[in-house]
């Protein structure tokens, strides 16, 4: 990432980055990258200041970036190996998708909204990451690239949407919250073999809606 960026704010994101801490992420890996990711150029500049909240706060096309701590706990439970190739399902601003480059992962990120596909794309080309973007319904996944070493779901979905499962390498993990539209369980589902699954349900969360074919109308 190219230094200029990560110098505002940089007290700021440290605190932010020792709150995360206390909240339970033990990960030190995700730590250092919440430390270091610029959050507030994700965010529309009249909320610039509030970036370093450990908090959800409104993008376009009435959709949120992700509390700190939920993408933190959500990047944990993938347990990232440097060099994967992981699926993320919601691009949104792109800051979710700038973690996991800056934690080494072959990043694959899917948004249904253009202008947010765009905006991300921008932001994160200018921070020096090469993400594969696609503007489309990641409900279906992205087949052409499966399967997955991980795959993270930041909407929340109905059901498991068959397709993510089936795009999982053996050994690969999918993050998914599931529930109703007011309360989600983070659940993570492991292909264990070809034809075997583990599923883990984690803790509650509340997500924006997860819209498509395999997800809500
Ligand atoms: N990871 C994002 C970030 O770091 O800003 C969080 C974005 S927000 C909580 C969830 C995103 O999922 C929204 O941008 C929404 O448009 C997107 N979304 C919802 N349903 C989708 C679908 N079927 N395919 C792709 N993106 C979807």
């Amino acid at each position: 990432m190219k230094d200029r960026h990560n110098r505002k704010y940089a007290n700021r994101r440290k605190k932010l980055a020792a709150d995360i801490r206390k909240k339970g992420i033990s990960d030190e890996r995700v730590i250092q990258a919440i430390e270091q990711i610029p959050r507030h150029l994700f965010v529309d500049s009249a909320l610039e200041k509030r970036a370093y909240e450990d908090s959800a706060l409104p993008i376009s096309c009435g959709q949120t970036i992700s509390q700190p701590y939920t993408v933190a706990a959500q990047t944990e439970h993938l347990q990232l190996q440097k060099g994967e190739k992981i699926l993320e399902i919601g691009t949104g601003s792109g800051y979710q998708a700038a973690i996991l480059c800056h934690m080494g992962a072959e990043v694959y990120s899917v948004e249904r909204h253009e202008p947010l596909y765009l905006s991300a794309r921008k932001v994160l080309k200018d921070l020096g990451f090469r993400p594969h973007l696609k503007c489309g319904d990641g409900t279906l996944g992205w087949s052409a690239y499966a399967p997955y070493d991980g795959i993270v779901v930041t909407a929340g979905a109905p059901v498991v949407p068959e397709d993510l499962i089936q795009q999982l390498s053996v050994g690969g993990r999918l993050i998914v919250p599931v529930g109703d539209q007011k309360v989600q369980t983070m659940t993570r589902i492991t292909r264990v073999s070809e034809d075997e699954y583990k599923q883990e349900q984690l803790k509650q969360y509340k997500f924006v809606p997860l819209i498509g074919e395999k997800g809500w109308d």
